[in-house]
């Protein structure tokens, strides 16, 4: 069995300054939107492997996003019915990640030890640690662990043939990244190991992280990991829909087991 197509399917979207997406601002007062997205690696003979969930309507609203299309329909608009998976891989606890668990009654979650005894520990005492998580979606999580369907990972592990996973930490403390064998190579899914294309070639972190040294090394495993930059793909940088190409019919999701159509050459 191995990996025939990853989908970036793209659900919201939050206008925003260049200065908010990097530590220490940025000198142009351009725009620099985020785009939210999740993840689906397609196999022959098995259902397809999500990574991360998205948000819903309420947090969008709370929390100012633009909800594009509701993750369970940008899901089905890219071929994966949410009640036939039963693999995701949960990155981290983030809203914006985990907001939507319920999408997937019949999943195993794959999420990293450090992960959920950081969303469930005393980090979450303090308001700025927490601000990025929702208490819901934690809840949830620890649900399903009592109910037998979340399967931990310490590390690296093999979930698949041709799809791993690695703790890397830094932005949240249990980060992780996904490692995915295809046709062209190691494709990373890095989530928000790198929100921009611009915080890895500029190697300066998004504003939230935990322990900055650990985001600058996760950054280094990735480039390692990978045979290029082209073969690294941020947690939300538009340009991913801009350089990839669209699926058959489809705006808001691009096959990024292909190679880029394009690429700037500044991101090097
Ligand atoms: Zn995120």
């Amino acid at each position: 069995m191995t990996v025939s197509k990853i989908q970036a399917i793209r659900y919201a979207r939050h206008e925003r300054k260049a200065a908010e997406n990097f530590i220490g601002g940025d000198d142009h007062a351009s725009d620099m939107p985020l785009d939210y997205y999740v993840w689906a690696i397609h196999r022959d003979g098995a259902p397809p492997i999500v990574v991360d969930t998205g948000f819903g309507a309420e947090a969008a609203e709370r929390r100012g996003r633009t909800l594009l299309r509701p993750v369970d329909q940008a899901l089905r608009a890219a071929g994966v019915d949410p009640a036939a998976v039963e693999d995701v891989i949960v990155t981290h606890m983030h809203y914006d990640h985990a907001g939507s668990l319920d999408l997937f009654p019949n999943a195993r979650f794959h999420i990293q030890d450090r992960e959920m005894a950081f969303c469930t520990g005393r980090a979450m005492g303090h308001g700025v640690m927490r601000a990025a998580f929702d208490v819901e979606p934690v809840t949830q999580m620890v649900r399903r662990i009592f109910a037998d369907r979340v399967k931990f990972h310490d590390g690296s592990a093999t979930l698949f043939e041709g799809v791993r996973v690695h703790h890397v930490g830094g932005h949240t403390a249990g980060l992780q990244i996904v490692e995915v064998a295809t046709a062209r190579g190691t494709v990373v899914l890095a989530s928000d190991a790198a929100h921009l294309y611009a915080n890895l070639v500029r190697r300066i972190p998004f504003p939230i992280v935990v322990d900055v040294a650990v985001y600058l090394d996760a950054l280094d495993r990735i480039r390692a990991m990978a045979p290029s930059i082209r073969h690294i793909i941020p947690g939300h940088d538009p340009l991913v829909l801009a350089l990839f190409p669209a699926e058959e019919g489809r705006k808001d999701v691009v096959r990024v087991d292909l190679a880029p159509l394009d690429w700037p050459e500044e991101l090097q």
